[in-house]
C-alpha cells in the first residue's frame, strides 16, 4: 500500500482526497519509482479543484513532477535505486502523477537526477526551473551571446522567471528583470543576478509595432500585451523565448518586428520536450544553477496531505515562491 492524493469525479462531485492505495491499483508502465519529493504548480491546483478540465481520465493521481529513486524497472536504461526527476508528460494529467509515495511511469519518461541536487532540490527547481532552463538554451542556440546586450526576463519574481535570472546572470548576461513587485522584491532579484529591475506595468499595455530597440534576448512568462512590447522592443536580429500566460493566452502583435528587424520568437513547451532536450536541460541546471542561488530561490515544504489546501492556494494567488512536498510525511 502507498498514500496518494486521489482525485475523483462521480455523480457527488469532483473531490480530492488523501487515500491509502493498493500497489496493484498502479497505472501501467515499466519502471516503478518510489517517490521522495513532487512539488505544486498551477496546472496542480487546475487538477486538485476541478476548476479546469486538465486531469482527463479518473480516478486520478495529481502531480506533474517528482523526484525519487527507481524501485523497480524493466526499463534497459534504469535499474532500482537510479536517482531520478520527471516533469510533464501528461503525468498527472492523463497517467498518475507524482502526489503519491509511488509512480508507474514509461521508463522513457524519466530523466536522470543530475548528483549535484537531491530530490528536495529537483522539485524546488520543478518544471517552472527546467522551463526556465529551455529558454535559456533557445536563447544560446540562436547565438545571442553576453556582449550582444541586455536579456529582460518577465515574470521575475515567479519560478521560471527567478530560475532565469540566476542561470543567465550566471552565464554572463546583463539581465533586466520585468516584476509586479518591482520594490518589494527588488533586493531579491539583485541577489539572483538582475541588475536593473523595470515595473512590469510598462509592458502590460497594448504598445506601437516597435519600439526603442533594447533587449538582446527575452525570457518571456507572461504572454499577452507583454509578449508583444517585449517583440516591438527587441533588439536586431534579437530572440524572445515565449513559456509562459501570466498576464494571459492572447497574443496581438504585428508582422513589424519579424519583417523589419527579423526577430525570432521560439515557443518554449516543457511537457512534450523530447527526452534529449530534457537530459540537456537538466545537465545544464546542474552546472549552471548555483546552489546558493537555488537556496535564495527556496521553497515552502509540505506534507502530501497539505497538497489539497496548496493546490486551492495557488489558484487564489495565495502561495509565493515555490511550494515542495515531502509525500513521505
Ligand atoms: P509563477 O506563478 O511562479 O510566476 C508567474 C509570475 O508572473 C508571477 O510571479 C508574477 O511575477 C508574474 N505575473 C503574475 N500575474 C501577472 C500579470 N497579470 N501580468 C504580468 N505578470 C504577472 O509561475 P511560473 O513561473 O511557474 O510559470 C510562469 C508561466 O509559465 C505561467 O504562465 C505558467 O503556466 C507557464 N509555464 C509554462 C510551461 C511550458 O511548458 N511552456 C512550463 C511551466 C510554466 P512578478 O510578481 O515578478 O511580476
Amino acid at each position: 500500500m502507498f498514500n496518494a492524493i486521489l482525485i475523483n469525479k462521480t455523480d457527488v462531485g469532483y473531490q480530492a482526497s488523501l487515500q491509502a492505495i493498493d500497489d496493484a491499483q498502479l497505472p501501467e508502465g515499466d519502471v516503478t519509482v518510489r517517490v521522495a519529493y513532487s512539488t505544486i504548480n498551477y496546472k496542480d491546483g487546475l487538477a486538485i479543484t476541478g476548476q479546469s478540465p486538465v486531469v482527463r481520465k479518473f480516478p486520478m493521481v495529481p502531480g506533474i513532477d517528482f523526484a525519487g529513486a527507481v524501485e523497480t524497472s524493466h526499463h534497459p536504461a534504469w535499474r532500482a535505486g537510479d536517482p531520478v526527476v520527471l516533469n510533464g508528460w501528461g503525468v498527472g494529467e492523463t497517467h498518475w502523477g507524482g502526489l503519491a509515495q509511488k509512480a508507474r511511469v514509461k521508463g522513457d519518461w524519466l530523466t536522470a537526477l543530475p548528483a549535484v541536487f537531491s530530490p528536495k532540490q529537483a522539485m524546488m527547481i520543478g518544471t517552472a526551473g527546467y522551463t526556465a532552463m529551455l529558454c535559456v538554451l533557445a536563447l544560446e542556440k540562436h547565438g545571442v551571446r553576453p556582449a550582444d546586450g541586455e536579456i529582460l526576463v518577465t515574470g521575475a519574481g515567479g519560478g521560471v522567471g527567478s530560475v532565469a535570472i540566476a542561470v543567465l546572470a550566471k552565464l554572463g548576461y546583463t539581465v533586466v528583470a520585468s516584476s509586479g513587485r518591482a520594490d518589494a522584491e527588488a533586493e531579491y532579484l539583485k541577489a539572483l543576478g538582475a541588475v536593473e529591475i523595470i515595473d512590469r506595468a510598462a509592458l502590460a499595455a497594448p504598445g506601437k509595432p516597435l519600439a526603442r530597440e533594447r533587449w538582446a534576448g527575452a525570457v518571456d512568462a507572461v504572454g499577452s500585451h507583454t509578449l508583444a512590447n517585449v517583440c516591438a522592443s527587441a533588439k536586431y536580429r534579437g530572440a524572445v523565448a515565449a513559456c509562459g500566460l501570466a498576464q494571459g493566452m492572447d497574443f496581438s502583435s504585428s508582422v513589424a518586428p519579424f519583417i523589419l528587424r527579423g526577430i525570432t520568437l521560439y515557443g518554449i513547451d516543457s511537457v512534450m520536450a523530447p527526452p534529449t532536450v530534457r537530459q540537456e536541460a537538466w545537465a545544464r541546471l546542474a552546472h549552471d544553477l548555483s546552489p546558493a542561488k537555488l537556496e535564495l530561490i527556496g521553497a515552502r515544504e509540505i506534507a502530501l496531505a497539505e497538497a489539497i489546501q496548496a493546490g486551492q492556494d495557488i489558484l487564489a494567488g495565495q502561495i509565493r515562491g515555490r511550494v515542495v512536498v515531502d509525500v513521505n510525511r
